[in-house]
């Protein structure tokens, strides 16, 4: 063991209580409140409407769910065609396979990382020609940065598609000066452990459209139908959130704007560190909104660096620091390769961003003396110019 491996390991992006968590899941308890619902899941649900602006709100068991529900209320079927980013992480589109309809992936633009909006235009108007629309397109807000949701939207509005957005990844993100999530025809979040405000695990469908959000919540809960004994016309889903889990989540809630500030004073420290080193480049911030930087991304160029993204990430392990590639994109994964042959539209930008990018450790807590020892490891893993 090298002396440095012996050090405390950094994690990628680990819970951070406020403290307050604690005084709202003994609230739980003392009330016997042990169920998946009750008065704290109310409260959540509705402190969650207040910070985002998102008048509707249902407190789920993942985000997962959350989509889940989002694409069976919109009728999702068998057969169908659902458009998502490819550059994403699996829950933002296995939902679609439940249902048994086809993801279709729409590659990454340079301004954003996400959903290029280009892309998706000349597909609709390929698919309108071809007489079969998707039911719904899936955008997902990458890593703390908002989609373009403004074109998204005038694109897909005179076809009558519905937009789900997934911002997982983006609470507290800003997109014209509004909140992530805002202004599609339903947004799901998550708050699994490394989200930017974790419950352990949970989700959170929100919608300005309040009967989408009761359809949710009574298919989250079985579908049962208003009676005394069990009553059912519909299947539905155990996916409700348990009133202890929902009271971490409105400690959570209470601390978001300070972990939003940690996450950009983390960018902004590696910025000034490593933004003049040759063949390093930071995930851009497009310039229409505020990114959170949940985790800060950095692509690594090979020839100009020294070494590629893998050896920096395996010198970064050695010295016990997580980091990750970016997400690999849906259209490579086995899964939808050969389980669900789907349609690519384009994918090399996606597939360039996961071959040189790294995600780096960008937990909230993280200290100046963190972050210093990942950078002067990043640096040090570079081969000596010749
Ligand atoms: C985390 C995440 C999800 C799913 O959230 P879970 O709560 O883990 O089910 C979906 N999409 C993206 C982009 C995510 O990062």
């Amino acid at each position: 063991m090298t002396e440095h491996s012996k050090k405390s390991r950094i994690f990628l992006s680990p819970p951070h209580m406020g403290g307050e968590e604690i005084h709202f899941v003994q609230e739980a308890f003392d009330s016997n409140y042990i169920a998946p619902l009750g008065p704290q899941v109310d409260a959540f649900e509705k402190e969650f409407s207040e910070k985002t602006g998102i008048p509707h709100a249902v407190a789920l068991s993942s985000g997962t769910a959350a989509m889940h529900l989002a694409l069976r209320i919109l009728g999702v079927k068998p057969g169908d065609e659902v458009f998502a980013s490819t550059l994403t992480f699996i829950g933002s589109v296995s939902p679609a396979t439940f249902l048994g309809a086809k993801p279709v992936f729409i590659d990454a633009d340079h301004t954003s990382w996400n959903m290029n909006p280009d892309l998706l235009a000349e597909e609709l108007d390929r698919c309108k020609r071809h007489g079969k629309l998707p039911k719904a397109v899936i955008p997902t807000d990458l890593y703390g940065q908002c989609a373009d949701y403004d074109r998204i939207m005038e694109i897909c509005t005179p076809y009558d598609i519905p937009v789900i957005i997934d911002s997982a990844e983006a609470l507290g993100a800003v997109y014209k000066g509004r909140s992530a999530g805002l202004g599609a025809r339903a947004a799901i979040f998550s708050f699994n452990g490394n989200k930017i405000i974790s419950t352990s695990g949970g989700g959170m469908l929100a919608s300005k459209d309040r009967e989408l959000i009761e359809q949710a919540r009574f298919l989250s809960q079985q579908a049962r139908d208003p009676a005394s004994h069990y009553e059912h016309s519909q299947i539905g889903y155990n996916y409700r959130m348990s009133n202890i889990i929902a009271g971490i989540g409105r400690g959570q809630i209470r601390v978001l704007d300070e972990r939003v500030k940690a996450k950009q004073r983390i960018f902004e420290y590696y910025k000034r560190a490593l933004d003049d080193v040759p063949g390093i480049e930071f995930m851009p911030e497009a310039p229409y909104g505020r990114a959170t930087r949940w985790l800060t991304v950095i692509l690594i160029t090979p020839e100009t660096f020294g070494v590629d993204r893998e050896t920096v990430r395996l010198a970064l392990e050695a010295e016990n620091i997580e980091s990750r590639p970016v997400w690999k994109p849906m259209h490579l994964q086995p899964v939808f390769q050969k389980n669900y042959p789907s349609r690519a539209i384009q994918g090399t930008v996606a597939e360039d961003l996961f071959n040189r990018g790294l995600c780096l450790p960008s937990g909230s807590a993280m200290t100046t003396e963190d972050m210093d020892r990942v950078i002067e490891i990043i640096l040090k893993s570079r081969t000596r110019p010749k």
